[in-house]
């Protein structure tokens, strides 16, 4: 790529400005050019109220990037596609897995690149974690992600719609990283799930997997854990017990630190998908999508107490 790719950023709530931003300023070869948003502005940066707008109004844009919650960004996405732009969705990709299989299939139709990011694949210590599990034996694995929902997600009332995924918000970043770090198939064999009696998404769940070769994988979701907060994959192997912590940034094996890499999830996203653009490829893998539908589709509910923001 010769000169920067111009982007236009739609939605700018709190990934966009805690993680796109900075990172698409930090990355030479992007440029922001536009935001489209109902209620706020980028400072120095073309503002459009919605994406229509921006897709009509701003004719540099090369790449569109989508921050919005998932049950409005299928339509976006297609729109962008349909334009001709080059397309980089949030997490997760769509609310459906057929959503999500439509994009990839108009991107390729229409020669431009689509980027189905998992943010927390690209946290630093999980490439050193599949490069030690690859060709392991496993005997089991354990997922525990609990963190406190009104810490992380303060008055986002879409994220307890349907669509918006409940607890399996921050439970597939935890599905991202298995399904980069085993190299195998994983099958969802229960689900469980507890959804508050006023709201729409579960608070908690459980899954209980196996991989193809038939080991245990096991993970518990809550967003009601307060201090503390946990972000953790263990895996045992013959060979020895791989902890993989704080959502991704740490490794140790039997109890040994090891060395992780030093650059944060966005520019490492940016970077990627920078090269998939000149490379003129996408990149959309829907199997944590997958494995949460899955969930949905099998689980049990069980109705708990009602949930209140504060
Ligand atoms: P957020 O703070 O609620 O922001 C979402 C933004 O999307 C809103 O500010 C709004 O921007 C726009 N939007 C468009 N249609 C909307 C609708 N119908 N309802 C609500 N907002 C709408 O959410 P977020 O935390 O940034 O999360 C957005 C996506 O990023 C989610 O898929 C989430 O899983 C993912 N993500 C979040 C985090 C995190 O730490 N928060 C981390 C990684 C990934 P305008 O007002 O500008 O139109």
């Amino acid at each position: 790529m010769t000169s920067a790719l111009h982007i236009g950023l739609v939605g700018l709530g709190k990934i966009a400005r805690d993680q796109h931003l900075p990172a698409i300023a930090g990355t030479a070869r992007a440029r922001l050019v536009a935001v489209a948003s109902r209620n706020a502005t980028a400072e120095g940066v073309a503002h459009y109220p919605d994406i229509d707008t921006l897709l009509a109004g701003a004719s540099a844009v090369d790449a569109v990037v989508l921050c919005q919650p998932p049950q409005v960004r299928y339509d976006a996405a297609r729109r962008a596609l349909m334009a001709g732009k080059h397309v980089f969705l949030e997490k997760p990709p769509g609310t459906t897995v057929s959503e999500v299989e439509a994009l990839a299939a108009l991107a390729q139709a229409q020669g431009v690149s689509l980027f189905a990011s998992w943010h927390s694949r690209y946290a630093p210590a999980v490439e050193p974690a599949r490069a030690w599990l690859h060709g392991q034996a496993l005997r089991r694995v354990s997922i525990s992600w609990k963190e406190d929902v009104r810490h992380w997600h303060p008055g986002q009332a879409w994220i307890w719609q349907a669509g918006g995924f409940g607890v399996f918000d921050p439970g597939i970043n935890a599905l991202s990283i298995l399904t980069r770090i085993v190299d195998e198939p994983i099958v969802l064999a229960e689900a469980a799930m507890e959804v508050p009696a006023n709201r729409e998404a579960p608070i908690a769940a459980r899954l209980r997997m196996n991989t193809a070769s038939g080991a245990p994988v096991d993970a518990v979701f809550d967003w009601r854990q307060t201090g503390p907060q946990t972000w953790d994959i263990a895996v045992e192997t013959a060979s020895g017990h791989l902890l993989l912590s704080h959502g991704g940034s740490r490794l140790s094996v039997d109890g040994v630190a090891q060395a992780a890499g030093a650059e944060g999830e966005y520019p490492a996203m940016y970077r990627h998908f920078l090269d998939l653009v000149e490379q003129g490829r996408s990149d959309v893998d829907v199997r944590p999508l997958q494995l949460v539908a899955d969930a949905f589709l099998c689980g049990r509910r069980q109705p708990s107490e009602p949930f209140a923001d504060c």
